[in-house]
């Protein structure tokens, strides 16, 4: 076996839904879109339904499905994406729950679907999906009348918490939605973590469940070990990778790992990266290529290790993700599909 081991570790994924279940008093549902933050939505979801979760958010129906096959019948399962033209016999058949975000999706549903359960999705100042203030105004009676089952907004700015928008995005929807009895939801990860005033009924947090940042109390869930397929001296004025791009500058050792941008790690971040051999850190030495890393271990005692670790206690998803300046959501959904991969519980 020569292609990196990732494991996902459902202990801490389920540990992370509790604290932040813990963070407020409302009931906390679980984001699982982009199979399960790149995952594995059948694990990912088996999972957290365990730990308590009773209502779940996929991007698209599609993925809605496959919830629903993997829970049964029972838990709701809401789609953000809403309920798009050729989604109907989906929607019906998984009982998934669009939030419905413009008035063509709210007619498409009512004509289609009446009997299925829906909710409203509102633009509460992101302007990506929902309602507006005007159109929910003209539109809101009639929809009322159907009973939606959620009412939701989202925010574009939570993950920094003195930013201007929380306050504002907060007002918008409470003017929006005050004094309806209907459930609400404002908060994913980052507005769970700004307080009760964002909670409403129901929160809906992803990334925080898979280890990520803002929430900065989150148990690494994933560790990425990569083999190492040889080692070898270079002598100084010797070259590594392509390009020519680094040096030895003195006798060096480089290793050569099994994995490359391929398998999601972005070439940017080869000069601030390493990888780790228990509390060691070793520079990566030249450029990323599609299936290789080639390590400076350099100094290293005892015998080359088996595996060098990528993702692990020492370099967390965020970590990997400021060497490659992105978020640590994109490093997680772009863990490639040559990992071989294992689910610890
Ligand atoms: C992705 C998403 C979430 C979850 O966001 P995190 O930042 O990952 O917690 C919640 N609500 C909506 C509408 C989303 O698109």
């Amino acid at each position: 076996m020569s292609t990196g081991h990732l494991t996902i570790d459902l202990d801490a994924l389920a540990e992370n839904w509790r604290a932040l279940d813990a963070k407020s008093a409302v009931e906390t549902a679980a984001v699982v879109k982009a199979d399960g933050y790149g995952l594995g939505t059948e694990p990912v979801a088996r999972t957290l339904a365990k730990a308590g979760a009773r209502r779940f958010f996929t991007a698209v129906a599609e993925e809605g499905a496959a919830v629903r096959a993997t829970l049964g019948p029972g838990p709701m399962i809401g789609v953000f994406s809403g309920h798009m033209p050729g989604d109907t016999d989906l929607i019906r058949d998984n009982d998934l729950t669009p939030m419905l975000n413009s008035v063509d999706q709210v007619l498409r549903h009512l004509e289609s679907l009446p009997q299925q359960s829906f909710g409203i999705q509102l633009d509460s100042g992101m302007n990506r999906l929902g309602m507006e203030p005007a159109e929910w105004a003209a539109l809101r009676e009639p929809v009322l009348q159907q009973r939606p089952a959620l009412l939701m907004s989202h925010l574009a700015c939570a993950d920094e918490p003195d930013h201007f928008m929380n306050e504002k995005q907060l007002r918008s929807f409470r003017e929006m939605t005050d004094g309806l009895d209907i459930p609400r939801s404002l908060a994913a990860t980052g507005g769970t973590l700004l307080g009760p005033d964002y909670h409403f009924d129901l929160t809906r947090p992803g990334v925080g469940l898979y280890g990520g940042r803002p929430f900065e109390d989150a148990r690494p869930v994933v560790t990425l070990d990569l083999p190492v397929i040889q080692t070898r001296e270079v002598m100084p004025g010797e070259s590594v990778g392509y390009g020519n791009t680094w040096t030895a500058q003195r006798p060096a050792r480089i290793a050569t790992v099994a994995a490359g941008y391929a398998d999601g790690l972005p070439r940017i971040m080869a000069p601030k990266l390493g990888l780790w051999h228990g509390d060691q850190r070793y520079p990566l030495a030249g450029r990323i290529s599609m299936d290789l890393i080639t390590v400076d271990i350099t100094g290293m005692e005892g015998d080359v290790p088996e595996f060098l670790s990528l993702l692990g206690p020492h370099q967390g998803v965020d970590d990997v993700a400021d060497a490659a300046g992105t978020i640590g959501y994109e490093i997680l959904t772009s863990l490639g599909g040559r990992y071989a991969r294992s689910y610890r519980s």
